[in-house]
């Protein structure tokens, strides 16, 4: 089988600044990877790259097919669009549009919009009774799960979250903890930045940067409850 991932020497550099450094792994179709390590460690780096956001300086990143290292800006723009579902950890929702006419949003990025279908996914994520609720009108929580239903909208092949909890307390916490188990029981590829243990133990590996350096890949112990 060949992996839905593969990240091969990966490099990216800032000026003098090696924000990640040969990094190599795989992943393969409906994994829950975490991505850890202390801040600086490259994380955001890795992800943007992986979302075609940001260009490797060497190396090969092949996402389904595509090596997208190759990509020009047009041809990432659709990568993005067909390809990736990102949750970040700032929400990034647009203020002055409602949950549904956020997520139609990506609809439009994509494809044609459809507010039916649209409802569906706000539904899916338990905020049926916020379609028409604008970010403001939203706790953090209600606002990520408008994000996670935003990124799952175009059907993304990877699903890229970067600390998506960093800004929730406990109790929003171990909702999107909850929604991204489910994602996860529904056979999505997904690969989380956290610096949360809870998450981490949840995923199937955890990829930990060091300095930019792949410094290993642990498998969470078997006793997952
Ligand atoms: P993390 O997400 O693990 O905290 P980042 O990937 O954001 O780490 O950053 C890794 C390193 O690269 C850091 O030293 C950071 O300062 C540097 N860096 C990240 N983005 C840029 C940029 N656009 N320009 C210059 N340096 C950057
Ligand atoms: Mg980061």
């Amino acid at each position: 089988m060949v992996p839905l991932v593969q990240v091969e020497k990966l490099e990216k550099r800032f000026g003098e600044v090696c924000a990640l450094d040969r990094v190599t792994f795989e992943v393969e179709a409906g994994e829950w990877i975490a991505i850890m390590g202390p801040s600086g460690s490259g994380k955001t780096t890795l992800i943007n790259i992986l979302g075609g956001l940001d260009h490797p300086s060497a190396g090969r990143v092949v996402v389904d097919g595509l090596e997208i290292g190759n990509l020009g800006e047009r041809e990432l723009t659709r990568y993005r669009a067909d390809k990736i579902g990102f949750v970040f950890q700032q929400f990034h929702l647009v203020p002055y549009l409602t949950a549904l006419e956020n997520v139609m949003l990506a609809q439009y990025f994509h494809s044609i919009t459809d507010e039916k279908e649209a409802a569906q996914a706000l539904g899916r994520v338990g905020l049926s009774d916020r379609l028409t609720h604008v970010p403001a009108e939203l706790s953090g929580g209600e606002q990520q799960r408008v994000a996670i239903a935003r990124a799952l909208i175009n059907q993304p092949k990877v699903i890229l979250a970067d600390e998506p909890t960093g800004n929730l307390d406990e109790a929003n916490e171990a909702v999107v903890l909850k929604l991204l188990r489910e994602l996860h029981d529904a056979g999505h590829t997904i690969l989380v930045v956290t610096h949360s243990q809870a998450i981490g133990n949840l995923a199937d590996r955890r990829v930990e940067l060091e300095h930019g350096r792949l410094a290993r890949i642990t498998v969470p112990s078997m006793a997952k409850e």
